[in-house]
């Protein structure tokens, strides 16, 4: 269960864009790319405007590295993802996107449980959900429709829920999830499609960086 453990700004200033990896801050003057729009490195600002063009190469490694930074996965679980995705039967691009999104860390983000991606693979880690009735503590697990995630009996009494509660707003749902608020259940009705998936990612550039 490995994950980035460095600076989490930096990866967003080396993409160049915002990839919104810390919930609230992100919307926030804090963010890095409104104070320091460039990429990090001791040359500064000035070393941007030295960059060449960019080779098709570089714009596919970028778009990948870009894929894994957004759902927080590292290189060689990414690989597994991709030859998993090519081995079924649809497009490989989309096929890839439909697995990260199927994630249970990312579930817990849709359905508005946590600000970020990192925030709910912490919560999913340290125990605080049951899927169907069990406890599960792994992040990466693949949700399939009928599974129902809710919070533990033993977690319902943390403040942070109270907050989650008492914020009315119900973020944007995708349609192959529910969740209930109130009850702090999410259900999944369906498996995610290409076009449910709200993500600033171009997965082509992803296949080829991978069948070079
Ligand atoms: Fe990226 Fe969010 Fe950090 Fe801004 S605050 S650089 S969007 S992680």
């Amino acid at each position: 269960m490995a994950r980035n453990i460095g600076p989490v700004c930096r990866l967003c200033r080396r993409e160049g864009e915002k990839l919104f990896l810390k919930g609230a801050r992100c919307l926030s003057g804090k963010c890095a790319i409104e104070r320091r729009g460039y990429a990090p490195g001791q040359h500064g600002p000035n070393a941007n405007t030295k960059r060449k063009k960019q080779s098709d190469f570089s714009v596919q490694l970028r778009e990948k590295q870009k894929m894994r930074r957004v759902y927080g996965v590292l290189e060689a679980q990414f690989r597994r993802y991709f030859r998993e995705a090519s081995r079924r039967k649809g497009v490989t691009g989309a096929e890839l996107l439909v697995l990260l999104e199927r994630r249970l860390d990312n579930v817990i983000y849709r359905a508005g449980l946590a600000p970020s991606r990192s925030a709910a693979r912490q919560l999913v880690v340290h125990a605080h959900f049951n899927l169907n009735g069990s406890p599960i503590n792994v992040p990466s697990y693949l949700v399939k429709p009928g599974d129902k995630i809710v919070v533990r009996d033993s977690s319902r009494g943390l403040n942070y829920w109270k907050t989650v509660l008492a914020d009315g707003d119900t973020p944007s749902m995708p349609a192959w999830l529910r969740a209930e608020r109130s009850t702090l259940l999410t259900t999944i009705n369906a498996l995610p499609k290409r076009e449910e998936i709200q993500v600033p990612l171009k997965e082509q550039l992803v296949v080829e960086y991978y069948s070079r």
